[in-house]
């Protein structure tokens, strides 16, 4: 058994490749594509935990939520990050158990049902920023605030659905996400940055309204457990500066000093690749003998081998790539 751990963060175009493909059939193959290369990172020593992102499924099922609420009884966030875990870490799972039937790789797959602790003063949670679900009327959106939601117009595209997306601050199955790995399985966990939860006063957990944004989730996991390797699995094969400019510039590696400066100059767009540079500059700064890699599912492999993908490194002694 190999001792080098990465946690593998994919990303939403690894479940649904465009709007054509939304359907539970399309997300299966979507799946099955990204473990047929995270399978290949395993061919080669790599002990991963699979992390996942859930934004648009959430989505799905906050929609059927409201087109069933006069028959059938809504379902809270918390309870709908659970579903989403249990879902797509199925899909997964079953995806990299055929794969490892496949190839005769003698290895199971666990999925955890993670719950992360956020702290219920956040201020987040008082004035919530991130808009969730579809835009819909202001009768709809005085509905929804009955039931406890905050709404909020937002110009010119009507009313919406509003939730704090407070910063982690505990994975709760922390210690069995570790023992699986340790034991030899190949964990999915933290799904859609894990299940938000809260303490309340007698110290007991309880669902949140809240949602977790998945690298933030997936980054204190790789720092909690010091994994060798945070990869970031998404829609770009490397990571730009001056992203979209006539002077972009695709990046092999930078050092986490330059990842700060490039982060700070606001190269890497917040709500998409910045949430990926901020969760690896804190893997780094949590366990500065990790790497950090941004690529895409199917140049897994050719940027393990240090031929594509972005690598982060430590500013001392991050030169050598780690999968010879
Ligand atoms: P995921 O679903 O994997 O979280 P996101 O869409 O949130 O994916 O983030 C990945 C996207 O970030 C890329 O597809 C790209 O369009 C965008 N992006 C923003 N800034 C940059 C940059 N500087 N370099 C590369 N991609 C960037
Ligand atoms: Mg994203």
């Amino acid at each position: 058994m190999s001792d080098r751990v990465a946690v593998v963060a994919v990303g939403g175009n690894s479940l649904i490749t465009d709007k054509q493909h939304e359907d539970v059939a399309s997300q299966v193959r979507a799946v099955e594509e990204t473990c047929r290369h995270i399978t290949d990172m395993i061919e080669r020593g790599w002990n991963v935990i699979v992390t996942h992102g859930n934004g648009p499924q959430v989505g799905f099922i906050l929609r059927r939520n409201e087109l069933a609420a006069h028959e059938v009884h809504t379902t809270p966030l918390d309870v709908i990050g659970a579903d989403t875990q249990g879902s797509i870490g199925y899909m997964i799972a079953q995806a990299l158990d055929n794969e490892f039937r496949r190839r005769s790789i003698g290895r199971s797959v666990a999925a955890v049902v993670t719950q992360v602790l956020l702290d219920r003063n956040d201020p987040g949670f008082r004035n919530p920023t991130k808009g969730i679900g579809g835009f819909t009327t202001k009768e709809k959106a005085e509905e929804f605030a009955k039931e406890g939601w905050t709404v909020r117009e937002d110009a010119g595209r009507g009313w919406r659905r509003m939730i704090a997306s407070p910063i982690p601050l505990k994975i709760i199955e922390r210690d069995a996400i570790k023992a699986l790995i340790d034991a030899g399985f190949v964990v999915v966990g933290v799904g859609g940055g894990g299940i938000p939860v809260i303490e309340d006063e007698q110290g007991n957990l309880r669902g949140a309204m809240a949602v977790i944004d998945k690298d933030r989730g997936s980054a204190l996991l790789a720092s909690d457990l010091k994994v060798d390797l945070f990869l970031i699995s998404t829609a770009v094969e490397r990571v730009a500066i001056n992203y979209n400019t006539p002077n972009q510039q695709w990046l092999d590696r930078m050092t986490l000093s330059e990842a700060k400066k490039y982060y700070a100059a606001g190269h890497f767009l917040s709500g998409s690749m910045g949430p990926k540079i901020e969760a690896i500059i804190a893997f780094l700064e949590a366990n500065p003998k990790g790497q950090g890699l941004i690529t895409k599912p199917e140049t897994i492999v050719q940027a393990l081998d240090g031929e594509t993908g972005t690598w982060i490194v430590p500013d001392e002694g991050g030169g050598v790539i780690r999968n010879a």
